[in-house]
């Protein structure tokens, strides 16, 4: 079989978890699961997050996943329901959702739930993207205050800046002045936070930080305490000695200019791995850290393995994981970790281990 594998420790997203409560040890913990848990599995991921106050989701087919699963935390839907008849899988699964426009707050109103909702009424602070205008926000929270369909609300926002320092500031004066303080605020995603402890409030939003990846582009993870989750290991499947002028891959994009050795690795672009990662990339072939060589294929990558000569065939190699960081992978790809993570395709197997 290919050597190529994601491993998932289910140890470290607990271990995540408990470092999002060192960091907000006030607020209680929505873990955000969306995009099959960052890449990680939806699953998997809740398996290894099962302390958590509630879950977070985008569709109502993972919300449906995780009530079938057994979890009997609250569970969000991050951006609302989408039509009105959402509103029926709503009330059967007894999730909580999201009103950030119009449409959507008449959908909560005229629906009839068995039990009265938890809805999270979302307030436009700034980024523009989902959420009533701080003009329309006292209007919105009135009508579903005076409903009979809503049992609990929450005040929600999203930054659009939290990961540069001061970077909620602005945002956070609008809070002040729209939200009234009487009610439960839920403000900060992981860059909030790590750093902007004054956004925690009643319900922090973490998602990429729980996969220990970072959510802030000059802090490694592993200086804000967090592990990663996912090592994404393959092996080299040939090896070749290439001389002065050789080159490698397509488009000839390396070419050397002393003899080398050159690993080639089972993982390309149609695992996941970024096709724009470019020659230097890191990578760890036998626990040695080392770089890529050349263009990524689709199944396959070179790495440079001339000072490391025990590599051969069948040798081990980590494209992340505890070596190699998802997020040095994304920087030298000119990306985040939030996309690698997410991006890893459904043909390579995923291994769990608690
Ligand atoms: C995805 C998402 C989060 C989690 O963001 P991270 O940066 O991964 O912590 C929090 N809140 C909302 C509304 C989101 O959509």
């Amino acid at each position: 079989m290919r050597p190529l594998v994601a491993h998932i420790e289910e140890s470290a997203l607990a271990h995540n978890l408990a470092q999002v409560r060192r960091y907000a040890p006030r607020s209680k913990v929505i873990a955000v699961v969306k995009a099959n848990a960052y890449g990680h599995g939806l699953l998997n991921a809740a398996r290894g997050l099962k302390e958590t106050d509630a879950f977070a989701v985008l569709n109502v087919s993972e919300a449906i996943a995780l009530r079938d699963a057994g979890y009997q935390q609250p569970v969000l839907l991050l951006e609302g329901v989408f039509s009105a008849d959402e509103m029926t899988l709503v009330d059967r699964y007894h999730l909580d959702t999201v009103v950030s426009h119009q449409a959507q707050l008449s959908w909560v109103l005229d629906s009839a739930p068995n039990i009265p909702l938890r809805v999270y009424l979302k307030l436009d602070s700034g980024m523009h993207r989902l959420g009533f205008q701080p003009r329309e926000y006292a209007h919105a929270l009135q009508q579903l205050t005076s409903s009979a369909n809503v049992r609990e609300l929450i005040l929600m926002t999203h930054f659009a800046n939290a990961d540069v320092a001061d970077g909620t500031a602005a945002a956070m004066q609008v809070v002040a002045q729209v939200m009234p303080a009487s009610y439960a605020r839920s403000l900060a995603n992981s860059a909030a936070i790590v750093q902007q402890a004054h956004t925690h409030a009643d319900w922090v939003r973490p998602g990429i930080m729980l996969y220990g990846a970072t959510p802030v582009a000059e802090k490694s993870a592993s200086s804000l305490g967090l592990k990663p989750v996912m090592t994404l290991q393959s092996g080299l499947i040939a090896v070749q000695q290439i001389a002065a002028g050789d080159s490698v891959g397509y488009g000839s994009l390396f070419t050397a200019d002393k003899p080398k050795r050159v690993g080639i690795v089972a993982c390309g672009y149609a695992d996941g791995y970024p096709r724009h990662a470019p020659t230097g990339t890191p990578i760890a072939v036998a626990g040695h850290l080392t770089r890529t060589l050349g263009r990524v294929s689709m199944d396959m990558l070179a790495a440079d393995i001339t000072d490391i000569p025990q590599a051969a065939i069948g040798s081990t190699v980590e494209l992340w994981g505890e070596q190699v960081p998802v997020d040095d992978v994304a920087q030298a790809a000119g990306t985040i970790g939030y996309e690698l993570l997410c991006a890893v395709t459904a043909r390579v197997p995923m291994i769990v281990t608690s």
